[in-house]
């Protein structure tokens, strides 16, 4: 199975990277994404070494692949693969957002659904199983962009005055689809093999040109990662910033100059209606949030625990207000931890075998996202305090002779060294108060979509109202202005109004 070492070098490929005004060259060797690209490295010599459980035999290829790359068809299947994506997960402490697992399991629900990209025109459904077949084989790291850019969200891209601001099909040709325009926002897209684009949100009629789907390698001539500031770059040392310096998936506005995208390669050709069937269909916005609330688990775990380890080194934990704070912190993450493990327990075998996770479980605590994540920020700083900032400028004031000294005996507490207590508050700076922490705060809020969405068409679609409605009506039949009706009356008249 591939290693970290052999991604690392195939980073060398020419790909377009633009970033402070360059062309970046080789990311593996660029100051903004070499530590990252070190983390994902790990992550692939992690899943190579059989003793991490992470193999498994795949019937697709008929060889050994990648756990978080598979098709569940059991419960067990399903368990696996969660513990597989912890794996991963709990290496980073659930800070890379975009690993390799997250678009790498969309693909695994799409190939168990190859129908919904059958056509008669070409055969978009093959090529969707090819390329899923290419995952396994080669554990691909595939990136995506799948929402418009932000340009106006007053209508769709065909409304826009500018020709082609999203990527849509500008032409045809014997090799393939030619595409213009850009797609947002391709979270490792930069450092990834190839990056998956298509557009989740719904499109209408006169939108046609821009309802594609296609996977591309990253160094695709015409394709370009116009990427945000690095924050990676500013980090002086990894004792100042722990997860900026380690974990700081460049995200990228993805730009497309006249591209060829070869038949193959081709998943949905200008079909409104293959694209909105493609992520609800196949169960794979399911799947795919499901992985990554296994890797939310595992950060707000990790968060939970800086957050009672600093009340600890304060001496605050004794203090009831802090105790019941530290609860309600242990009630946030434990009710994420329980939808997760409610949605596997749950889950349905679909029509084509596939387990879906449990819609409403997973649904229902992603809709509280834009809520938890900002509850348990909050918490963290309420219970840092100025402690955060009450630090030394960088580790050159705790090896400075000028400086040494009065950090050791100032920055300090009773029960841990100087350098273990600003090592911790470090990283509480580095969850709470970074550039890179404002980064994960954004993205905790939107990486599945802006929070109106999330509530009001995921959960609110997944929650299952009727029954309850129909529970409710049958209960409201029970009684009128007249007393209690006899039970037999009011099952028949709720059935009616049913
Ligand atoms: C850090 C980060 C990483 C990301 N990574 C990826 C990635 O890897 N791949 C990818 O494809 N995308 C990625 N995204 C993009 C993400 O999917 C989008 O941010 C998300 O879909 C929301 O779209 P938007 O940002 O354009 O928000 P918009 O849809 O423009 O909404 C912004 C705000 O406008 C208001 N609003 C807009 N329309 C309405 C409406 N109809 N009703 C009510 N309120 C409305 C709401 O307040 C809403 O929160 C990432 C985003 C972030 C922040």
């Amino acid at each position: 199975m591939r290693t970290g070492a052999e991604y690392i070098n195939s980073l060398n490929d020419g790909r377009t990277v633009l970033i402070d005004g360059q062309v970046a060259g080789n990311v593996a060797e660029h100051p903004a994404f070499s530590k990252v690209v070190e983390t994902v490295a790990e992550l692939f010599d992690i899943a190579a070494d059989p003793a991490n459980g992470m193999q498994y035999q795949s019937p697709e290829i008929d060889g050994p692949a990648n756990l978080v790359f598979g098709i569940p068809r059991s419960p067990e299947d399903l368990k696996r693969r969660r513990a597989a994506v912890e794996r991963w997960a709990k290496h980073t402490h659930g800070w890379v957002g975009r690993s390799p697992d997250h678009v790498g399991t969309f693909f695994a629900a799409f190939a168990a659904h190859p129908e919904v990209f059958a056509s008669e025109e070409r055969d978009y459904a093959g090529n969707l199983t090819r390329y899923y077949e290419r995952i396994l084989r080669e554990n691909l790291y595939v990136s995506y962009a799948i929402i418009p850019p932000q340009y106006s969200r007053a209508t769709t891209a065909s409304g826009w005055e500018g020709d082609f601001i999203q990527v849509g099909v500008v032409g045809e040709t014997e090799e393939g689809l030619i595409v213009r325009g850009s797609q947002m926002l391709a979270t490792g897209g930069a450092i990834s093999d190839e990056v998956f684009v298509t557009c989740i949100k719904p499109l209408g009629p006169d939108d046609v040109d821009f309802a594609v789907s296609f996977a591309l390698p990253a160094a695709t001539e015409g394709l370009k990662f116009l990427c945000r500031r690095p924050y990676a770059t500013a980090a002086t040392s990894e004792f100042d910033y722990p997860l900026t310096s380690r974990y700081d998936e460049p995200d990228a506005l993805v730009i497309f100059d006249d591209v060829l995208v070869p038949w193959d390669r081709v998943f949905i050709n200008r079909n409104v209606e293959t694209l909105r069937r493609q992520f609800f269909d196949t169960g794979a916005h399911a799947l795919g949030n499901w992985q990554a609330q296994t890797r939310l688990t595992v950060k707000l775990q990790f968060i939970a625990a800086v957050a009672r380890k600093i009340a600890a080194v304060n001496g605050t934990d004794r203090i009831p207000g802090v105790q019941e704070r530290l609860g309600e912190l242990a009630a946030v993450v434990s009710s994420v931890e329980s939808a997760l493990l409610a949605a596997e327990y749950s889950a349905e075998p679909d029509a084509n075998g596939m387990m879906v996770p449990g819609r409403r479980a997973l649904y229902g605590i992603m809709g509280l996202q834009s809520e938890t994540y900002p509850r348990v920020i909050q918490i963290l700083r309420d219970l840092a305090g100025g402690g955060v900032l009450q630090l030394p400028s960088g580790v050159a004031d705790m090896k400075s002779d000028v400086t040494a000294a009065d950090v050791e005996k100032y920055v300090a507490s009773p029960n841990v060294s100087s350098e273990e207590r600003i090592k911790l508050f470090r990283l509480a700076w580095d969850i709470i108060g970074t550039e890179f922490a404002g980064r994960h705060q954004q993205y905790e809020l939107f990486y599945a979509g802006a929070p109106f969405v999330v509530k009001g068409v995921y959960t609110y679609r997944n929650f299952g109202y009727e029954k309850h409605v129909a529970e409710l009506d049958e209960f409201l039949a029970g009684y009128t202005v007249d007393g209690r009706v006899p039970s037999g009356e009011a099952l028949v008249s709720a059935g009616e109004e049913a």
